[in-house]
C-alpha cells in the first residue's frame, strides 16, 4: 500500500539519492592519461573485446574538468607526482581514483629514490588493483568495486567532504613542496 498503488502503469518512484548514485555508477568518465606499461592494459580495456562501455566509462576525457575518475596506470615518478596532484585537484567533485597495478599501489619492483611508493602518498585512492600488469578484466572488476562504493555514497557524505575540502589547489612546483604540504 502506498503511492505506487495509486500511480498509473509505467510510472516508477525512487529516492533522489539513489537516482543520482545510479547515474554516477553508469557514467564514470576516466581521465585520459597513462604512466607506464599498465596503461596499455587500460587502453585494451576500452576495446570491443572487453567493452568498458558497459559501465558508461568508454569516454576517456582529455580534460580533468570533464573527468571524475583517475586511473593511475603505471609507476609514479618523483617528476610526475606534482603533475598528477595538479590534475587531481583540477577534477570536479565528486571524483574517484583507481590505483592500477602494483607500481601505482605500492611502488612495485621500483623500490628506489626515483619512484613514489604508492600514489596514495599524494592523492586518496578508492580501489587498488593488484598485478603486474593487471589484465583489463582486473580493471573492469575494479570498476565493479567502485560502483559498489558509489552506490553507498550519500549527500551527507558529499557535504562533509565539502566542509573538509582544501581551501584552493596550491601551485606545486616540486616534490619537496608537495611533501611539505605548502606552496613554494
Ligand atoms: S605494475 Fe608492472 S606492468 Fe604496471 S607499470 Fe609497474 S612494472 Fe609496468
Amino acid at each position: 500500500m502506498g503511492l505506487e498503488n495509486k500511480l498509473p502503469e509505467g510510472v516508477i518512484t525512487t529516492q533522489l539519492e539513489a537516482l543520482v548514485n545510479w547515474s554516477r555508477q553508469n557514467s564514470t568518465w576516466p581521465l585520459l592519461f597513462g604512466l607506464a606499461c599498465c596503461a596499455i592494459e587500460m587502453i585494451a580495456a576500452g576495446t570491443s573485446r572487453h567493452d568498458i562501455a558497459r559501465y558508461g566509462s568508454e569516454l576517456f576525457r582529455a580534460s580533468p574538468r570533464q573527468a571524475d575518475l583517475m586511473i593511475v596506470s603505471g609507476r609514479v615518478s618523483n617528476k610526475m607526482a606534482p603533475v598528477i596532484k595538479r590534475l587531481h585537484d583540477q577534477m570536479s567533485e565528486p571524483k574517484w581514483v583507481i590505483a592500477m597495478g602494483i607500481c601505482a599501489s605500492a611502488g612495485g619492483p621500483f623500490n628506489n629514490y626515483a619512484i613514489i611508493q604508492g600514489v596514495d602518498k599524494i592523492i586518496p585512492v578508492d580501489v587498488y588493483v593488484p598485478g603486474c600488469p593487471p589484465r583489463p578484466e582486473s580493471l573492469l572488476y575494479a570498476l565493479e568495486k567502485l560502483r559498489e562504493k558509489q552506490g553507498k555514497e550519500t549527500f551527507r557524505l558529499y557535504r562533509e567532504m565539502d566542509m573538509k575540502a582544501a581551501p584552493a589547489p596550491v601551485e606545486i612546483e616540486s616534490l619537496e613542496v608537495l611533501r611539505a604540504g605548502k606552496p613554494a
